[in-house]
């Protein structure tokens, strides 16, 4: 678990001596990501500040033969950025908004550019940078890229590969290539798309263009309040269905609402079953007409209560409620799990009615926050990680959870990613035909096997080397 010293040498070299760190303390507070149920200590730790000093530290992690990771914040929740004796690349000093152009509406980031700060410098200008994943405060463009980031307006928008025009990378073989630019160019094949949501095990992004989009004129934010679950999940397709897009269409169950309620008190009901959270972004006169249609089919769906923000405080509180719900689980338990799912929309009732009776199963209880409209589930999975198979049975719970997502035709991942959370349960999902083509594809890539190794496919070149761990260090708070 330590570094060759002539490795050390070799990183001093390429980032300066003080941005590297091979000591105990340093390199711990690196072992997890946001899913803190998997645990990988990395050797060493460097802070580039260019493309130039990232190929240099892949050049010498090749050299010696040892694995390196990106990472950016860190609140990725699928085991992606750790490294188990290797080095992590962290690029948080890579924090530059380079360039805006909002005459063409794109703007040129470097990797460690948190998410809400790009939007803040770009709402003078009224443009925003669309993908808006409820980690967004501290979650980096670099991650979201990696990660193909969703969040509560993508529904409208598109996930992160839709804003993604343009690329610079460290290769996996340390070269530096570019990919796509500002302008639309329809030439060869999209490879910069490839990229995105390859969860760095391709190559490190050290610059990326992003696509802005006009901040809304208009906004009308609803909440629709619920006895039922079914009266919700079925209020979504009905919405959808009468050719309504909502901007953002959200849904948050009791378990949740109470959380929030305990935490933030932002005026959720706590007696309901659940609420969804509908906004309308656009035009005036369309949202008004919308938005009277959205609660005649909420209502019809059986409502008990409808309301709109009536300012902007207000909608900012229901989206803090809608954006801490996940945290706020933590002042109700000791640790929970959040999970990451998909099924169509239609099957919302479904996957719901399932979720509870696996949780059920396993002595567990589990909340639910939903990117309804995409079909996205976020189960959260509360568990005590001071008993003995607290951690194995939120596990087991998980996997179940997946595979009934799989059963009603969904997906293991909407936005959280494979990393090593779900590598083993890829082939639930895939056949070997198809999971050996993206394995060669990988392979071809990262030849050595050396750039995030182990990830997202259930075996590679360097399996043995990171490994999740199904038990918490003792005292590990998550
Ligand atoms: C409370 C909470 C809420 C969340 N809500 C959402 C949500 O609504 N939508 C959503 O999509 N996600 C959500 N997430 C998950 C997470 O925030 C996203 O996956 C985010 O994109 C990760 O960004 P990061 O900078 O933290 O990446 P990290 O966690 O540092 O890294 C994630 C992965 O990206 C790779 N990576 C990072 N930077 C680079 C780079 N420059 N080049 C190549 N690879 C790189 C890493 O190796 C790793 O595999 C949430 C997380 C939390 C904790």
């Amino acid at each position: 678990m330590t570094l060759s010293p002539s490795l050390v040498r070799q990183l001093r070299r390429a980032v300066g001596a003080e941005h590297v760190d091979t000591g105990l303390a340093e390199t711990q507070l690196f072992a997890s990501d946001g899913l803190t149920l998997h645990q990988a200590r990395p050797a060493g730790v460097v802070y580039p500040t260019s493309t130039a000093e990232v190929a240099a530290v892949v050049a010498a992690c090749l050299a010696a033969d040892t694995p390196f990771v990106a990472r950016g914040a860190g609140t990725g929740l699928s085991g992606g950025a750790i490294s188990d004796g290797g080095v992590i690349i962290q690029l948080s000093r890579m924090n530059q908004v380079l360039d805006i152009r909002p005459e063409d509406r794109y703007a040129v980031v470097q990797p460690g550019v948190v998410n809400s700060y790009l939007s803040l410098q770009t709402r003078p200008y009224g443009l925003e940078f669309a993908p808006d994943p409820s980690s967004q405060a501290a979650c980096t463009i670099g991650g979201n890229v990696a990660e193909n980031a969703g969040g509560p307006h993508t529904l409208k928008q598109g996930v992160t590969v839709n804003h993604v025009l343009g690329q610079k990378v460290v290769l996996a073989t340390g070269r530096v290539a570019s990919f796509g630019g500002p302008w639309h160019a329809a030439t060869g094949p999209a490879f910069g798309s490839f990229l995105v949501g390859s969860e760095g095990t391709i190559a490190i992004t050290t610059e990326v263009t992003v696509r802005l989009v006009p901040t809304p004129a208009h906004v009308i934010t609803m909440l629709a309040t619920y006895e039922a679950v079914g009266g919700a999940t079925d209020s979504v397709s009905a919405i959808l269905a009468a050719g309504i897009l909502p901007a953002a269409l959200e849904f948050i169950d009791k378990l949740c609402i109470q959380a929030v309620e305990a935490h933030l008190k932002v005026g959720f009901p706590t007696s309901a079953a659940a609420v969804l959270l509908i906004e309308l972004d656009g035009d005036k006169a369309l949202n008004s007409g919308q938005a009277v249609t959205v609660e005649a089919l909420c209502r019809d769906n059986g409502a008990s209560d409808f309301r709109r923000a009536r300012s902007a405080e207000e909608r900012q509180r229901l989206w803090l409620g809608r954006k801490h719900a996940a945290g706020a689980i933590g002042k109700i338990s000791p640790a929970y799990y959040t999970n990451d799912g998909v099924v169509p929309r239609s099957r919302l009732t479904d996957i719901l009615t399932q979720i509870y009776r696996i949780g059920k199963n396993y002595r567990l209880q589990v909340g639910n926050i939903c990117h309804a409209g995409d079909g996205n589930i976020h189960p959260v999975i509360l568990f005590d990680p001071d008993t003995a198979d607290g951690a194995d049975r939120a596990f087991a719970c998980s996997a179940d959870i997946l595979t009934a997502c799989l059963e009603m035709g969904g997906s293991l991942t909407g936005e959280h990613g494979i990393g090593l959370e779900k590598r083993d349960l890829m082939p639930r999902m895939y056949t070997p035909a198809d999971l050996e083509q993206m394995r060669r594809l990988r392979d071809g890539l990262n030849p050595a096997g050396l750039l995030n190794p182990c990830k997202v496919l259930p075996e590679g070149a360097r399996c043995g080397e990171v490994r999740g761990q199904a038990t918490l260090p003792e005292g590990t708070w998550i």
